[in-house]
């Protein structure tokens, strides 16, 4: 029997028009002969619609953005089961990133509805959303990173000359100011000096309550996909070539002039730790399905890990794909692989 696969994509966050391209993509790839295919289009406002059954590749990505008027009337009842009470989907596909769909909240919902669904659980994704509560993972399971000083908003608006000598004291320039829970580069950026420090805290605060600097290392940045569940496989190693000062939201989606280098050059010894360390990541975090790890590799060959993404870019020239690709899983394997990965998860909870 063919397995009926909810395609989930678009959605209120910064990654809309991402999430489209890679749905575009995935609709492409997939076995129509395998899978019958429903789209579900989320739209900027959040509306859930869904749209009529996929029998073969859109042509564009026109196709999948329904308007409201289009499609029958949805709720979110709809969603989970048809007129005969039975499951609409055998198992979803979230093709969603950033807030609301790579945070664990989507994750959380479709555990609610008792769909199986491809990638990390909530903790998983929840955790990996967050960069100080990774971090502070990664610290248990003794992986290397930078050091990192991290305050709530509360903690900045009643101490931040406080602060500001605590990012001095245990941290070196230049630093790097992250919002805690986002992606894409999205509020980041890189401080040289006091002044810029307190810039670069107050414009991440706009994005989130939580904030993290971290001591900015000079290093090459490579990175590896891991994928499977109890067992997980680790790719080859590839290496992200940004041309601007450092891998931002402009170089990671608009001007294509990052170069990926894979397999990436390093020692088989580099290659090793980090395989080891991406494994020891995911476990930690405790995800599934999928996880892109990426890390700084410095001068002297020093493997820090940076993050793990639990929902990484996933159309065909992204980065976790292709190193799939020569690892020698091809996109199509890959959709085929994480539904199987999905449907396996599930069935070990019951
Ligand atoms: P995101 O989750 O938004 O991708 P990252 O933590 O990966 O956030 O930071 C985005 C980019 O900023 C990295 O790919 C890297 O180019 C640069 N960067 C982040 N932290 C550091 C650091 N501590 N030292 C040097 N560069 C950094
Ligand atoms: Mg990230
Ligand atoms: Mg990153």
């Amino acid at each position: 029997m063919k397995k009926r696969v909810g395609l989930l994509y678009g959605g209120k966050s910064a990654e809309h028009e991402v999430s489209l391209s890679t749905a575009t993509a995935v609709s492409k790839a997939i076995d129509y002969e395998k899978y019958d295919v429903y789209p579900i289009f989320i739209t900027l406002d959040g509306q859930w619609l869904r749209g009529p059954q996929l029998t073969k590749p859109v042509e564009s990505i026109e196709q999948l953005q329904f308007k409201s008027e289009e499609v029958s009337p949805n709720n979110i009842t709809e969603f989970i089961l048809d007129n005969n009470s039975q499951a609409q989907f055998d198992v979803v596909f979230p093709l969603l990133h950033g807030t609301n769909g790579e945070d664990g909240t989507v994750q959380g919902l479709l555990e609610v509805l008792n769909f199986p669904y491809v990638g990390n659980g909530v903790l998983a994704s929840a955790a990996g959303m967050d960069k100080v509560t990774m971090k502070q993972l990664f610290s248990v399971a003794g992986l290397k990173q930078v050091p990192y000083v991290h305050f709530i908003r509360n903690e900045w608006n009643n101490g931040s000359e406080d602060l500001i000598e605590k990012c001095e004291c245990d941290l070196g320039w230049p630093m790097f100011v992250k919002p805690a829970n986002l992606g894409s580069s999205v509020g980041i950026s890189k401080a040289m000096n006091r002044e810029e420090l307190v810039k670069a805290i107050e414009f991440a605060f706009q994005y989130d309550r939580k904030v993290i600097v971290e001591q900015g290392i000079t290093a090459r940045e490579i990175e590896m996909g891991v994928l499977g569940n109890d067992d997980p496989k680790v790719s080859v190693a590839g290496e992200i070539k940004p041309v601007t000062e450092f891998y931002d939201y402009e170089s990671k989606y608009k001007d294509g002039s990052t170069a990926l280098i894979i397999p990436a050059e390093i020692s088989s010894e580099v290659e090793s730790t980090m395989k080891d360390m991406a494994v020891r990541a995911f476990k930690i975090l405790d995800c599934s399905g999928i996880v892109r790890s990426d890390f700084f590799v410095t001068e002297n060959n020093e493997v820090y890990i940076n993050e793990v993404n639990t929902m990484p870019g996933f159309t065909p020239v992204s980065m976790y794909p292709l190193l799939w690709q020569h690892t020698g899983v091809s996109y199509p394997q890959l959709i085929d692989s994480l539904i199987e990965l999905a449907i396996e998860r599930h069935t070990e909870k019951q």
